[in-house]
C-alpha cells in the first residue's frame, strides 16, 4: 500500500491557507455528486476561539468546490445535549454564509435516526446516525485542532461523533467498563475508534488556523497556529495533526485504534517534507486537577483527570444550583475514581470506577461522565433547581 498524501499549509490567512491546501490535494471529479460538509459546529460559541471550525475555512472549502462546478452541496451537525443547531449556525454566521453561498444548512436531529449496525464493533454494535448520510456521494470532514480533556485530542475521527443522532452520543460515555478491556484504553476510546467502521469522509480539511489547548474541548484557551491540514485518507490527517499539535500520534487511543482496525498504519507522505518546522507544542489538559469548592467535600484518591475536569467544569457552571441546604452540614460529598469508600445516601458517585461502592449513595455512570446526566441525576433526586442549560462542557 502506497503513504497517503498529506497536505500542510502555513498562512497567516486561514482563507488562502484552505484553498491552498485544496489546490494541492489531486480530487476526484464530483460534477453531478451531492456533497456533505461536516465542519464542529458543535457548541455556541465565537469563531476565532477554537471552539468551532471557523467560518473563513468553511468558506473557502465552498468557493473551491464551487469554483470547480459542483452545486449541490450541503453542511450540518448535530450538537451537544441543550444546544439546537440553528442557535450555533446564527452565532457562528455559518447561516448567513449559507444563503451568501446558495448551499443548503442540515440539522442533523431534525429527523428520526437511522440506525448503522456495527457487526465488528469491539465497544459499540450499532448506532444512531444522522438519517439520510447514506444519501451523500463525498463526505468532507472539516474539524477544528483541539485538545481535549477526555480523548487527548479532537480532529478528523472524533469530530464524526457529530454524524450520531441526538443524546445518543452520551452512549459512549457510558459503556460497560470492560467494554476497551482487550485493548488498553478507555471505551470511550475504543467507541470512537468503531465509528470508524461506518463512517469514511472522503476528504478531511482540518482547521487549524486558531486550535485550542489546555482544558478542551471548550473550556481551554485559543491558541494561533496558522495551519490547515488535508488528504483524502482522513486518519493519516489525523497522524500529522497530531505531530504537529506536539503529540504523538501513537499514544492517542482512539486514533492508534482506528489504524489498527483499518489496517493503514503506513507513516504519511506529507507536503512539504519539512512541515514539522510548524510544529506548535499546544498545552495538554491538566494530567492532574486538584480544586476546592465551598460546600463540597471531594474525595479523589485515583481519579482520572477526565472525571475530574468533568467535574469541575460541571461546579463552575452549576454549583450555585444544588440544594446544600438540604444536606448535612450544607455539603455535598462527591466520591470520584477508584478506591474511594463506600459512602452515605445523599453522597454523589461520580464515574464508574465508583460503583461497586456507591450502593447506598447516587450513582452517575460513564467514564467519564457527561454534565448533562450529572445535573439529570440529581435532579432525579431533589438536589439541584431549574433545568439544564449547557455552558459549553
Ligand atoms: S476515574 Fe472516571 S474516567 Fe477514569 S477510569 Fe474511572 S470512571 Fe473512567
Amino acid at each position: 500500500m502506497s503513504a497517503p498524501k498529506v497536505v500542510v499549509r502555513h498562512d497567516r490567512d486561514a482563507y488562502a491557507a484552505t484553498l491552498a491546501v485544496l489546490a494541492a490535494l489531486q480530487l476526484p471529479d464530483l460534477t453531478g455528486k451531492k456533497i456533505l460538509l461536516k465542519p464542529n459546529l458543535g457548541r455556541l460559541a465565537e469563531n476565532d476561539r477554537g471552539i468551532i471550525t471557523r467560518t473563513v475555512v468553511i468558506a473557502a472549502v465552498i468557493d473551491f468546490l464551487q469554483d470547480q462546478g459542483y452545486r449541490d452541496i450541503s453542511l450540518g451537525d448535530s450538537p451537544i445535549l441543550g444546544l439546537r443547531s440553528e442557535d450555533i449556525f446564527n452565532k457562528a454566521g455559518v447561516t448567513e454564509l449559507a444563503k451568501e453561498k446558495g448551499i443548503t444548512l442540515l440539522d442533523f436531529d431534525q429527523a428520526p435516526p437511522a440506525v448503522l449496525e456495527i457487526p465488528a464493533g469491539t465497544a459499540i454494535k450499532k448506532i444512531k446516525v444522522f438519517n439520510a448520510l447514506s444519501e451523500y456521494d463525498y463526505l468532507i470532514d472539516i474539524p477544528v485542532m483541539k485538545m481535549h480533556m477526555h480523548t487527548q485530542v479532537s480532529l478528523s475521527l472524533k469530530n464524526l461523533k457529530g454524524l450520531i443522532w441526538r443524546a445518543e452520543k452520551i452512549r459512549l460515555h457510558q459503556l460497560p467498563a470492560d467494554a476497551g478491556a482487550l485493548c488498553g484504553a478507555k471505551p470511550l476510546d475504543v467507541a470512537i475508534a468503531d465509528l470508524s467502521r461506518v463512517f469514511h469522509p472522503d476528504l478531511s480539511i482540518v482547521d487549524a488556523t486558531i486550535a485550542q489547548e489546555g482544558l478542551g474541548p471548550a473550556a481551554g484557551s485559543p491558541r494561533e497556529v496558522n495551519l490547515v491540514i488535508g488528504g483524502t485518507d482522513y486518519l493519516a490527517v489525523d497522524y500529522v495533526a497530531a505531530q504537529l499539535m506536539g503529540v504523538d500520534p501513537a499514544k492517542v487511543h482512539h486514533l492508534r485504534l482506528a489504524r489498527t482496525i483499518c489496517g493503514c498504519d503506513t507513516v504519511p507522505t506529507v507536503d512539504p517534507e519539512n512541515y514539522l518546522a510548524w510544529q506548535v507544542d499546544l498545552d495538554a489538559p491538566p494530567a492532574t486537577l486538584d480544586f476546592t469548592f465551598p460546600g463540597i467535600d471531594l474525595e479523589a484518591p485515583q481519579a482520572c483527570s477526565a472525571c475530574m475536569s468533568t467535574l469541575l467544569l460541571f461546579l463552575k457552571a452549576y454549583l450555585p444550583r444544588v440544594k446544600l441546604e438540604q444536606l448535612s452540614d450544607k455539603t455535598l460529598k462527591i466520591k470520584v475514581g477508584k478506591g474511594v469508600n463506600p459512602g452515605g445516601e445523599r453522597e454523589l458517585f461520580l464515574g464508574n470506577c465508583t460503583y461497586s461502592a456507591s450502593k447506598n449513595g447516587i450513582f452517575v455512570k460513564g467514564c467519564p461522565p457527561v454534565s448533562s446526566h450529572i445535573f439529570e441525576i440529581l435532579s432525579e433526586n431533589d438536589m439541584i433547581e431549574g433545568e439544564f442549560t449547557q455552558k459549553n462542557l
